[in-house]
């Protein structure tokens, strides 16, 4: 992969100056020995549209390989079978994935199905006593969230959720001045967070699959992008719906929400969820001695962005790739992204996602 290359040709000038921005996976790639540690051996359940991109970006994986399947739609199967030459012991539909805990080529579950199977599937597979890797949102509200929590840890498996903005180079570089206090104080951030949905009929239109609209989908990396843009956990949030289309966006679906969430040391975030704007992936950092802006921010990349002091310029790897390979290495050796990418910090942004909502229902502040 061209950009991997690159990334590696970089790397191998200036990893020693640039310890931090990297995880050791990396940093191992650069150099000239060939990885020879553990594996993660991962299922994929749910073959969709994004599954489709993970298992690509974990072709490039030196520490995480795709080896199980786990669909309701045998077809799909067949396909990625022979595609990535996974044995039929190793593929399951949703009635048999129990079985898996019976297998032990497998280590872990990637679960990348619609938002509102993922807390059963979860806790499925923690039971059967395999890690779980869960999409966001991590389930559809903060009860659900915290079942999971409580099943992987009695399961004594581990939870992670697909924050993939965790490990991408732009965004760490950000968070790495943000935490060595290069933005002074903070004082702000804005979030902006749409796309323009189309077919109507789509789970992600559905509340039952769904858990909501765009904040369960897209809203949630405003979220999550304001709490590790600013470094700490909101204490208070308001929030106004505005619906323009409400065949379209049916009760319980949200189309555009607008919130903003106040901070302990005073910061403030201005944030935009919206499935009804295009181009819209924008974040802001204001502090007393410089800022940060990204755009787009959060899409597939490269990220674009520049501070107070230039142009970030760290390469683009495909995200998955990276999410993959620090994933693995999380597993094994328990090395932590700059910012966690755990079952708690799911349950985080849900709980901000259930006080959002009851803040666009009762027009009231609502603490966190
Ligand atoms: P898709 O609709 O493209 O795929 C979902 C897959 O889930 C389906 O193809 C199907 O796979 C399986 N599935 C099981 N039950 C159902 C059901 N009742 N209805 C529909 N599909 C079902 O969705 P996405 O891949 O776009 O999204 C899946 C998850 O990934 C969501 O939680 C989403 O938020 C998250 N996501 C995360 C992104 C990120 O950047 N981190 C980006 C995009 C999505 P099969 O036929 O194999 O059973």
């Amino acid at each position: 992969m061209g950009s991997r290359r690159d990334f590696l040709g970089k790397l191998t000038v200036s990893a020693i100056s640039l310890p931090i921005l990297y995880s050791p996976a990396q940093l191992f790639a650069a150099s000239s020995k060939p990885y020879e540690g553990p594996i993660l051996r991962v299922a994929i359940m749910g073959l969709g549209s994004y599954g489709t991109r993970v298992a690509k970006a974990m072709e490039s994986c030196q520490r995480a390989k795709l080896v199980g399947l786990i669909s309701g739609t045998p077809s799909k199967v067949v396909d990625w079978r022979a595609k990535y030459d996974i044995p039929e012991k190793n593929c399951y539909n949703y009635d048999t994935f129990d079985q898996i805990k019976n297998n032990p080529d497998i280590d872990a579950v990637y679960v990348i199905t619609p938002n509102g199977l993922h807390k059963d599937q979860v806790i499925r597979v923690a039971k059967a006593g395999k890690h779980v890797i869960c999409e966001k949102p991590m389930g559809i509200n903060a009860k659900e969230g915290q079942e999971m929590v409580d099943a992987c840890k009695a399961a004594k498996v581990k939870l992670l959720v697909g924050y993939r903005m965790h490990y991408e180079p732009k965004t760490v570089e950000v968070i790495r001045m943000r935490k060595a206090g290069e933005f002074g104080k903070l004082k702000f951030f804005q979030g902006l967070s749409g796309f323009t949905i189309g077919d109507p009929t789509q789970w992600r239109l559905n509340k039952k699959l769904a858990g909501g609209g765009a904040m369960m989908d897209i809203g949630i990396y405003s979220i999550n992008g304001a709490r590790y843009m600013l470094g700490e956990e909101p204490i208070w949030v308001t929030a106004q719906e505005t619906k323009t289309d409400p065949v379209k966006f049916k009760e319980g679906v949200d189309e555009t929400i607008q919130f903003q969430m106040g901070f302990p040391s005073g910061a403030t975030a201005s944030c935009l969820s919206t499935y009804a704007m295009s181009h819209l992936d924008r974040f802001f950092l204001n502090g007393e001695k410089g800022f940060a802006e990204m755009q787009p921010s959060t899409g597939y990349g490269p990220i674009k962005g520049r501070t107070h002091k230039g142009e970030l310029t760290q390469p683009h790897i495909t995200h998955q790739t990276l999410q993959m390979d620090g994933m693995a290495q999380l597993i094994f050796e328990g090395v932590q992204p700059i910012v966690p990418v755990d079952g708690e910090e799911g349950l985080r942004d849900l709980k901000i996602i259930d006080a959002i909502y009851k803040a666009t229902k009762t027009g009231q502040k609502v603490d966190l």
